[in-house]
Protein backbone atom coordinates (compact mmCIF):
# COMPACT_ATOMS: atom_id res chain seq x y z
CA UNK A 1 0.00 0.00 0.00
CA UNK A 2 1.24 2.89 -0.87
CA UNK A 3 0.00 7.01 -0.23
CA UNK A 4 2.25 9.91 -2.12
CA UNK A 5 -0.50 12.98 -0.50
CA UNK A 6 -0.09 13.71 2.79
CA UNK A 7 0.29 16.43 5.42
CA UNK A 8 2.56 17.03 8.67
CA UNK A 9 2.40 19.63 11.31
CA UNK A 10 5.15 22.07 9.51
CA UNK A 11 1.91 22.94 7.27
CA UNK A 12 -1.73 22.18 8.25
CA UNK A 13 -1.52 18.78 9.47
CA UNK A 14 -1.38 18.07 13.11
CA UNK A 15 1.07 14.57 13.29
CA UNK A 16 4.45 15.79 13.25
CA UNK A 17 6.94 14.32 11.07
CA UNK A 18 7.93 11.75 13.54
CA UNK A 19 4.32 10.79 14.12
CA UNK A 20 3.81 10.53 10.17
CA UNK A 21 6.38 8.12 9.89
CA UNK A 22 5.15 5.94 12.70
CA UNK A 23 1.49 6.11 11.49
CA UNK A 24 2.97 4.78 8.05
CA UNK A 25 4.44 2.10 9.41
CA UNK A 26 1.58 1.24 11.89
CA UNK A 27 -0.80 1.07 8.70
CA UNK A 28 1.45 -0.98 6.49
CA UNK A 29 2.47 1.52 3.67
CA UNK A 30 5.33 0.91 1.65
CA UNK A 31 5.83 4.12 0.29
CA UNK A 32 5.07 7.82 1.59
CA UNK A 33 5.03 11.03 -0.08
CA UNK A 34 4.99 14.33 2.43
CA UNK A 35 3.22 16.83 0.14
CA UNK A 36 3.06 20.05 2.55
CA UNK A 37 2.08 23.21 1.39
CA UNK A 38 4.82 25.68 0.65
CA UNK A 39 7.60 24.06 2.55
CA UNK A 40 10.15 21.39 2.28
CA UNK A 41 10.45 21.18 6.48
CA UNK A 42 8.05 18.37 7.13
CA UNK A 43 9.92 16.12 4.47
CA UNK A 44 13.32 17.26 5.30
CA UNK A 45 12.95 16.14 8.63
CA UNK A 46 11.34 12.76 7.94
CA UNK A 47 13.70 11.91 5.52
CA UNK A 48 16.22 10.11 8.01
CA UNK A 49 13.54 9.23 9.97
CA UNK A 50 11.94 7.11 7.44
CA UNK A 51 14.78 5.87 6.15
CA UNK A 52 15.47 4.30 9.75
CA UNK A 53 12.30 2.80 9.94
CA UNK A 54 12.49 1.09 6.52
CA UNK A 55 9.69 3.28 4.56
CA UNK A 56 10.16 4.73 1.34
CA UNK A 57 9.48 8.20 1.68
CA UNK A 58 9.17 10.51 -2.21
CA UNK A 59 9.38 14.46 -1.30
CA UNK A 60 6.85 16.45 -2.66
CA UNK A 61 4.71 20.07 -1.90
CA UNK A 62 1.65 21.57 -2.54
CA UNK A 63 1.09 24.57 -4.04
CA UNK A 64 -2.09 26.83 -4.08
CA UNK A 65 -2.04 28.54 -7.77
CA UNK A 66 -4.30 30.75 -9.86
CA UNK A 67 -5.70 29.86 -12.83
CA UNK A 68 -9.03 30.46 -14.69
CA UNK A 69 -10.09 33.04 -11.95
CA UNK A 70 -9.57 30.44 -9.11
CA UNK A 71 -7.30 28.80 -6.31
CA UNK A 72 -6.11 25.61 -8.09
CA UNK A 73 -4.48 23.26 -5.95
CA UNK A 74 -1.15 21.51 -7.53
CA UNK A 75 1.56 18.78 -6.34
CA UNK A 76 4.78 18.89 -6.83
CA UNK A 77 6.84 15.34 -6.72
CA UNK A 78 10.50 15.09 -6.09
CA UNK A 79 10.86 11.40 -6.89
CA UNK A 80 14.22 10.71 -8.49
CA UNK A 81 16.42 14.02 -7.42
CA UNK A 82 15.72 16.13 -4.70
CA UNK A 83 14.31 19.98 -5.38
CA UNK A 84 16.86 22.12 -6.56
CA UNK A 85 18.37 25.22 -4.62
CA UNK A 86 16.45 27.65 -6.38
CA UNK A 87 13.11 25.52 -6.12
CA UNK A 88 13.71 25.96 -2.22
CA UNK A 89 14.80 29.62 -2.48
CA UNK A 90 11.48 30.47 -4.15
CA UNK A 91 9.13 28.58 -1.44
CA UNK A 92 10.83 31.27 1.25
CA UNK A 93 9.19 34.30 -1.48
CA UNK A 94 5.82 32.37 -1.34
CA UNK A 95 5.98 32.12 2.81
CA UNK A 96 7.18 35.67 2.62
CA UNK A 97 3.57 36.35 0.99
CA UNK A 98 1.83 34.21 3.21
CA UNK A 99 3.19 35.99 5.86
CA UNK A 100 1.77 39.11 4.26
CA UNK A 101 -1.53 37.91 4.03
CA UNK A 102 -1.71 36.64 7.60
CA UNK A 103 -0.51 40.25 8.88
CA UNK A 104 -3.76 41.57 6.71
CA UNK A 105 -5.86 38.82 7.96
CA UNK A 106 -5.08 39.90 11.43
CA UNK A 107 -5.46 43.35 10.93
CA UNK A 108 -9.17 42.11 9.07
CA UNK A 109 -10.04 40.37 12.11
CA UNK A 110 -9.30 42.82 14.61
CA UNK A 111 -11.20 45.12 13.09
CA UNK A 112 -14.20 43.30 13.12
CA UNK A 113 -13.66 43.30 17.00
CA UNK A 114 -11.70 40.12 17.70
CA UNK A 115 -8.76 39.87 20.23
CA UNK A 116 -6.00 37.98 18.17
CA UNK A 117 -2.50 38.42 17.68
CA UNK A 118 -0.02 37.40 14.74
CA UNK A 119 1.75 35.81 17.20
CA UNK A 120 -1.22 34.05 18.75
CA UNK A 121 -1.60 32.52 15.02
CA UNK A 122 2.51 31.96 14.53
CA UNK A 123 2.51 30.36 17.97
CA UNK A 124 -0.19 27.39 16.04
CA UNK A 125 1.03 27.40 13.08
CA UNK A 126 4.98 28.01 13.12
CA UNK A 127 6.73 27.17 10.12
CA UNK A 128 4.12 27.70 8.35
CA UNK A 129 1.21 29.49 9.08
CA UNK A 130 -2.07 29.31 7.49
CA UNK A 131 -6.13 29.93 7.90
CA UNK A 132 -6.29 26.13 9.35
CA UNK A 133 -4.20 27.91 12.48
CA UNK A 134 -6.40 30.84 12.54
CA UNK A 135 -9.38 29.00 12.76
CA UNK A 136 -7.85 26.90 16.30
CA UNK A 137 -7.08 30.20 17.87
CA UNK A 138 -10.73 31.62 17.03
CA UNK A 139 -12.18 28.03 18.50
CA UNK A 140 -9.82 28.51 21.44
CA UNK A 141 -10.67 32.13 22.02
CA UNK A 142 -14.21 31.02 21.83
CA UNK A 143 -15.41 33.00 18.45
CA UNK A 144 -16.30 30.12 17.15
CA UNK A 145 -17.58 26.29 17.66
CA UNK A 146 -15.39 24.26 16.10
CA UNK A 147 -12.45 24.44 12.96
CA UNK A 148 -15.47 24.51 10.05
CA UNK A 149 -17.29 27.37 12.15
CA UNK A 150 -14.42 29.56 12.32
CA UNK A 151 -14.11 28.87 8.29
CA UNK A 152 -17.96 29.85 8.05
CA UNK A 153 -17.79 33.03 10.02
CA UNK A 154 -14.58 34.33 9.47
CA UNK A 155 -12.10 32.44 6.84
CA UNK A 156 -13.74 30.77 4.26
CA UNK A 157 -13.53 32.77 0.75
CA UNK A 158 -17.20 33.90 1.02
CA UNK A 159 -16.95 35.09 4.53
CA UNK A 160 -16.39 38.14 6.30
CA UNK A 161 -13.30 38.07 7.31
CA UNK A 162 -11.53 36.86 4.26
CA UNK A 163 -8.38 38.66 2.73
CA UNK A 164 -7.20 37.46 -0.93
CA UNK A 165 -3.56 35.91 -0.67
CA UNK A 166 -1.43 36.46 -3.55
CA UNK A 167 -0.98 33.40 -5.53
CA UNK A 168 1.74 32.13 -8.20
CA UNK A 169 0.01 31.87 -11.58
CA UNK A 170 -0.80 28.04 -12.19
CA UNK A 171 2.03 28.17 -15.36
CA UNK A 172 4.79 29.66 -13.21
CA UNK A 173 4.34 27.04 -10.50
CA UNK A 174 4.35 24.57 -13.32
CA UNK A 175 7.61 25.73 -15.17
CA UNK A 176 9.14 26.16 -11.16
CA UNK A 177 8.47 22.20 -10.78
CA UNK A 178 9.27 21.31 -14.24
CA UNK A 179 12.77 22.78 -13.99
CA UNK A 180 13.84 21.40 -10.60
CA UNK A 181 13.20 18.06 -12.14
CA UNK A 182 9.77 17.23 -10.58
CA UNK A 183 6.46 16.27 -11.47
CA UNK A 184 3.76 18.50 -11.66
CA UNK A 185 0.48 16.89 -10.98
CA UNK A 186 -3.02 18.20 -10.71
CA UNK A 187 -4.35 17.64 -7.46
CA UNK A 188 -7.65 17.25 -6.37
CA UNK A 189 -9.44 17.43 -9.08
CA UNK A 190 -12.53 16.99 -7.76
CA UNK A 191 -12.25 20.85 -6.35
CA UNK A 192 -11.54 22.25 -9.81
CA UNK A 193 -14.72 22.42 -11.76
CA UNK A 194 -16.64 20.10 -9.71
CA UNK A 195 -19.40 18.67 -11.65
CA UNK A 196 -18.78 19.92 -14.93
CA UNK A 197 -17.19 16.98 -16.59
CA UNK A 198 -16.46 18.76 -19.78
CA UNK A 199 -15.20 21.73 -18.44
CA UNK A 200 -12.50 19.74 -16.24
CA UNK A 201 -11.57 18.36 -19.62
CA UNK A 202 -10.95 21.20 -21.15
CA UNK A 203 -8.74 22.86 -18.36
CA UNK A 204 -6.71 18.93 -17.85
CA UNK A 205 -6.05 19.11 -21.87
CA UNK A 206 -4.74 22.90 -21.53
CA UNK A 207 -2.84 22.41 -18.32
CA UNK A 208 -1.22 19.18 -20.48
CA UNK A 209 -0.23 21.76 -22.89
CA UNK A 210 1.29 23.65 -20.46
CA UNK A 211 3.54 21.39 -18.94
CA UNK A 212 1.19 19.32 -16.29
CA UNK A 213 3.07 15.38 -16.51
CA UNK A 214 -0.25 13.75 -14.03
CA UNK A 215 -3.51 13.91 -12.58
CA UNK A 216 -4.72 13.00 -8.81
CA UNK A 217 -6.95 10.31 -10.08
CA UNK A 218 -6.93 8.72 -6.61
CA UNK A 219 -8.21 10.95 -3.79
CA UNK A 220 -9.77 10.76 -0.36
CA UNK A 221 -12.69 12.79 -1.86
CA UNK A 222 -13.39 10.54 -4.87
CA UNK A 223 -16.32 8.55 -6.07
CA UNK A 224 -15.32 5.69 -7.37
CA UNK A 225 -17.50 7.38 -10.88
CA UNK A 226 -14.72 10.45 -10.40
CA UNK A 227 -11.43 7.96 -10.21
CA UNK A 228 -12.61 6.34 -13.38
CA UNK A 229 -13.21 9.70 -15.17
CA UNK A 230 -10.10 11.06 -13.88
CA UNK A 231 -8.24 8.27 -14.73
CA UNK A 232 -9.84 8.42 -18.35
CA UNK A 233 -8.72 12.10 -18.82
CA UNK A 234 -5.15 11.05 -18.12
CA UNK A 235 -5.10 8.67 -20.73
CA UNK A 236 -6.57 10.65 -22.67
CA UNK A 237 -4.37 13.86 -22.38
CA UNK A 238 -1.65 11.11 -22.10
CA UNK A 239 -0.79 12.29 -18.42
CA UNK A 240 0.32 9.65 -15.87
CA UNK A 241 -1.69 9.47 -12.40
CA UNK A 242 -0.90 10.03 -9.08
CA UNK A 243 -2.58 9.55 -6.01
CA UNK A 244 -3.35 9.57 -1.55
CA UNK A 245 -5.28 9.97 1.24
CA UNK A 246 -4.39 14.22 1.94
CA UNK A 247 -3.96 13.15 5.54
CA UNK A 248 -4.15 16.48 7.44
CA UNK A 249 -4.46 14.16 10.98
CA UNK A 250 -6.84 15.53 13.72
CA UNK A 251 -7.41 18.61 10.89
CA UNK A 252 -9.10 15.86 8.38
CA UNK A 253 -10.65 13.42 11.23
CA UNK A 254 -12.37 11.00 8.82
CA UNK A 255 -9.59 10.80 6.76
CA UNK A 256 -7.01 7.69 7.21
CA UNK A 257 -3.64 7.80 6.07
CA UNK A 258 -3.00 5.06 3.27
CA UNK A 259 -7.07 4.40 2.84
CA UNK A 260 -8.82 7.48 2.98
CA UNK A 261 -12.55 7.71 4.23
CA UNK A 262 -14.27 4.28 5.37
CA UNK A 263 -11.58 2.76 3.14
CA UNK A 264 -12.59 4.44 -0.26
CA UNK A 265 -9.03 5.24 -1.60
CA UNK A 266 -6.52 2.27 -2.97
CA UNK A 267 -3.40 3.87 -4.58
CA UNK A 268 -1.99 0.84 -6.47
CA UNK A 269 1.71 0.02 -6.15
CA UNK A 270 2.47 0.89 -10.20
CA UNK A 271 1.16 4.50 -9.62
CA UNK A 272 4.84 4.95 -7.92
CA UNK A 273 6.81 3.52 -10.42
CA UNK A 274 4.95 5.15 -12.96
CA UNK A 275 6.11 8.30 -10.97
CA UNK A 276 9.48 7.54 -10.87
CA UNK A 277 9.44 7.53 -14.58
CA UNK A 278 7.96 10.50 -15.06
CA UNK A 279 10.48 12.72 -13.56
CA UNK A 280 13.58 10.15 -14.83
P1 LIG B 1 -4.32 28.97 3.47
O1 LIG B 1 -3.38 28.26 2.55
O2 LIG B 1 -3.64 29.50 4.69
O3 LIG B 1 -5.14 30.01 2.79
O4 LIG B 1 -5.34 27.87 4.03
C1 LIG B 1 -5.92 26.98 3.14
C2 LIG B 1 -6.38 25.74 3.89
O5 LIG B 1 -7.49 26.08 4.69
C3 LIG B 1 -6.86 24.64 2.97
O6 LIG B 1 -5.82 23.78 2.59
C4 LIG B 1 -7.89 23.93 3.80
O7 LIG B 1 -7.24 22.95 4.62
C5 LIG B 1 -8.44 25.01 4.71
N1 LIG B 1 -9.73 25.56 4.23
C6 LIG B 1 -9.93 26.50 3.26
N2 LIG B 1 -11.24 26.81 3.14
C7 LIG B 1 -11.89 26.05 4.03
C8 LIG B 1 -13.28 25.90 4.41
N3 LIG B 1 -14.25 26.62 3.84
N4 LIG B 1 -13.57 25.00 5.38
C9 LIG B 1 -12.60 24.29 5.99
N5 LIG B 1 -11.28 24.38 5.69
C10 LIG B 1 -10.94 25.24 4.74
FE1 LIG C 1 -4.17 21.27 3.55
FE1 LIG D 1 -5.13 20.52 -1.49
ZN1 LIG E 1 -3.24 18.39 0.50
Amino acid sequence: MIDLHSHTDRSDGTFTPAELVAEAKRVGLSALAITDHDTFSGYDTAAPLAEEAGLELICGIELSTRYMGQSVHLLGYFPVTPPSDEFRKWLDFMLAMRRDRNNRLITKLQSLGIAITLEDVETEGRTLTGRPHFARVLVDKGYAKDIQNAFDLYLDESSRGFVQRQEVPMDEALERILKSGGVPSLAHPIRVAKNNWDKLAEYVEDLAGSGLRAVEVFHSDHSPENVSYYGSLAERFNLGVTGGSDFHGANKPLISLGTGKRNNLHVPDAVLENLKSLAA
